[in-house]
């Protein structure tokens, strides 16, 4: 078979060096994009990977060439042994990142710091305090603001994370690139995604075209483009003069999949090739039963489909039967 002479390859040539492990589906929020206000429901622990599977699972793509791991959920920081398993995986030769909505973050900022995780991304769809707390249905304005200001003074890599929606955030955009002006952070504007659960209709979107327009009426020939990095998911920007940098996700309008580098690992230990994808490979069960789970990793990349799971035009991707096979985006790790 093919596959298994490549590394961790697919078909089309692309190799995966990018890994992000979903560490749990639970959350101290419930974003209304993200998770149902009464949560998803509780699984028991035991289908879930603990941290030496975590650890083990890790190490064998590091084996296939894996590079980054981004650890995220759920929120990855309300597992109680996150701290353990952060330590544990900077002990691999990969770069170590996380992805969270900031609340814990002053609790875990010395363990970044001693195990050298420099790049921390935090959710934040809004900068007004009964917006966040109406979006994410809870009350941590205060506590996630204050800690991105701890990770930006402790030169931290920050990136700041908002999902635009219409009629809910998009009248921010320009008040998230004035926060640049004097902080250096990186702030993304992602488009509206369908999950499964989250009620997408793309009307609720706002496109990377639409955003840019109003970005580019605002500060004409002061938006300067900057290169994006070689796997990037986002088209990057900067206001001449300021600290921080802006960018665009447009997995809707204008995906990013040619030269698309990760997988993702969701917390009960399944291999998603695709953030879409509605096929998913058990590399726990396998791992509990003794078994090599490299083989399945090369199969699973090998037959990664070339655009957004399968789902190649808007209409396939707007399609609420194509989005409901799949799991909703905490579930994933997103
Ligand atoms: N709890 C952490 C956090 O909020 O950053 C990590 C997990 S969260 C699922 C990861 C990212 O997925 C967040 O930036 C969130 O905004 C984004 N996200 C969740 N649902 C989304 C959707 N439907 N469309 C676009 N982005 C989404
Ligand atoms: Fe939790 Fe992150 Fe989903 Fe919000 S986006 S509900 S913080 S997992």
């Amino acid at each position: 078979m093919e596959y298994l002479n490549k590394n961790i390859t697919d078909s089309f040539g692309r190799e995966h060096d990018y890994l992000r492990i979903s560490l749990t589906e639970r959350c101290n929020l419930r974003c209304f994009y993200c998770m149902p206000a009464e949560g998803i429901p509780l699984r028991p622990r035991s289908e879930f990977m603990k941290k030496n599977e975590v650890v083990d699972i890790a190490k064998t793509f590091v084996d296939l060439g894996v590079k980054k791991i981004r650890l995220t959920g759920g929120e990855p920081l309300v597992r109680n042994d996150a701290k353990e398993i952060i330590e544990a995986l900077s002990l691999l030769p990969v770069e170590l990142a996380i992805t969270t909505n900031g609340i814990l973050v002053d609790k875990f900022i010395n363990t970044f710091t001693s195990v050298g995780l420099k790049s921390v991304n935090v959710s934040l769809d809004s900068l007004q305090r009964e917006k966040l707390n109406t979006i994410t249905r809870r009350n941590y304005f205060d506590s996630i603001m204050s800690n991105i200001q701890l990770l930006i003074k402790q030169n931290f890599h920050v990136k700041l994370n908002a999902v635009i929606m219409r009629g809910v955030n998009d009248d921010e955009v320009i008040d998230f690139i004035e926060f640049t002006k004097e902080n250096n952070v990186h702030f993304r504007f992602i488009e509206f995604m369908p999950f499964d659960g989250n009620k997408w209709n793309w009307k609720k979107g706002v496109s990377y075209k639409e955003m840019m327009t109003v970005i580019n009426s605002s500060y004409f020939d002061k938006v300067q483009r900057i290169e994006d990095g070689k796997n990037d998911t986002s088209k990057n920007y900067k206001i001449e003069g300021y600290n921080g940098t802006f960018a665009v996700i447009s997995s809707v309008t204008n995906p990013f999949c040619d030269s698309c580098n990760r997988l993702r690992l969701t917390a009960d230990g399944k291999l998603k090739n695709c953030l879409f994808s509605n096929s998913e490979t058990d590399l726990l069960s396998s791992l509990r039963h003794g078994e090599n789970i490299r083989p399945l990793i090369l199969e699973s990349v090998w037959n990664k489909k070339a655009r957004r799971g399968g789902m190649d035009t808007l209409a396939q991707f707007s399609n609420p039967t194509e989005h409901s096979k799949n799991r909703s985006m905490l579930a994933i790790g997103g």
